[in-house]
């Protein structure tokens, strides 16, 4: 028998704990003779009754598994704890909020006994409202050009992995993660379902304007090199015009004996110190960017099959 693991963070959703614990129930019930399974709960910390709800259903099942953090952590740590935690042959990780449709779980789990070891529900479509889904769309343009990792389009964090996958996890230390953005460096035999993704079930997102910033900026902080080359092509720009300045006023000094002041003579060579200081502050970063790549202390490589090796 192998395990089924899923983990489900869940931060002020004592309506849809119920809900989704019954479907998820029928779902892996139906998959039983082949499965064993438990779902962890990972409390966020909600003051409201998540709390109780996770616990009543602990209480009548032996293979549903709460773990509450002792402050709000966030989603993304909060999903890192789950998967710590995690002790099944696949892994699953979903919203508590049914946008994250169960049923899909079954097309996940086929393509995993076929082959592949991560599986990434893809939406299609979205029902979220218009500012939201609009970001949305431009994050991922945004940062899709800017990253210097590959990473699959249009998925969330609703995916299985493999045990494998887990256990290369584990290793990757960094603090201030997006894990999507994790799996996607890590690769892997990866394949999508696509879905379209459902309105929230209850209640408003949790996701406030801060925490989607302060994700925007891990994003491109940790997968990107952008913000460190632009200060190299604003310095290569001021280069470019403070010659075509200089050349321009020796041309029309020598040429047209025009008088110049000292100060516009001056104002070529702030430029060239200007431009000097761009570069400078550029290459600053490229030190800074490479003490930082050390610190995060990520693997080199990850090994995915190993054959005749002891
Ligand atoms: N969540 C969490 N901690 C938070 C915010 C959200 O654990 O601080 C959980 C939440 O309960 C849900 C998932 O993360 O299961 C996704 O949150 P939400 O549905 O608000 O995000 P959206 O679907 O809008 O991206
Ligand atoms: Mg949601």
């Amino acid at each position: 028998m192998k395990t089924i693991s899923i983990i489900i963070p869940a931060y002020r959703e004592e309506q849809n704990i119920p809900i989704i614990f019954e479907t998820l129930r029928k779902i892996l019930s139906s998959l039983s003779d082949k499965y064993d399974s438990e779902i962890i709960f990972v409390n966020d910390w909600s003051i409201d009754k998540t709390w109780d709800e996770i616990l009543k259903l602990c209480k009548k099942n032996d293979n549903v598994k709460w773990l509450n953090l002792s402050r709000n952590f966030w989603h993304q740590q909060a999903l890192t704890a789950g998967y710590m935690k995690a002790s099944g042959d696949l892994i699953i990780s979903m919203d508590a909020d049914m946008q994250d449709p169960p049923i899909l779980i079954l097309k996940m789990i086929k393509k995993w006994e076929k082959w592949f070891e991560v599986v990434y529900a893809r939406r299609i479509k979205r029902h979220d409202r218009f500012l939201k889904k609009y970001t949305a769309i431009a994050y991922y343009k945004l940062l899709a050009n800017f990253s210097d990792t590959k990473i699959p389009r249009d998925v969330w964090d609703f995916r299985l992995i493999d045990k494998k996958v887990l256990k290369a996890f584990k290793k990757l230390k960094e603090k201030d993660r997006y894990i999507r953005w994790i799996f996607a460096w890590m690769w892997f035999k990866t394949t999508f379902v696509d879905y379209e993704r459902p309105e929230r079930f209850l209640w408003e997102t949790s996701y406030t304007w801060r925490k989607m910033i302060k994700l925007a900026m891990d994003w491109i902080l940790n997968f990107s090199t952008f913000p460190l080359k632009i200060w190299a092509i604003i310095g290569f720009f001021i280069i470019i015009l403070s010659n075509i300045f200089f050349l321009y006023i020796t041309y029309d000094f020598f040429i047209n004996w025009a008088d110049y002041p000292l100060y516009k003579w001056i104002n070529v060579v702030l430029l060239w110190f200007m431009w000097l200081l761009f570069i400078f502050l550029w290459i600053l970063w490229e030190y800074i960017w490479r003490i930082y790549n050390e610190t995060r202390e990520r693997p080199l490589y990850i090994i995915s099959e190993k054959v005749n090796f002891k």
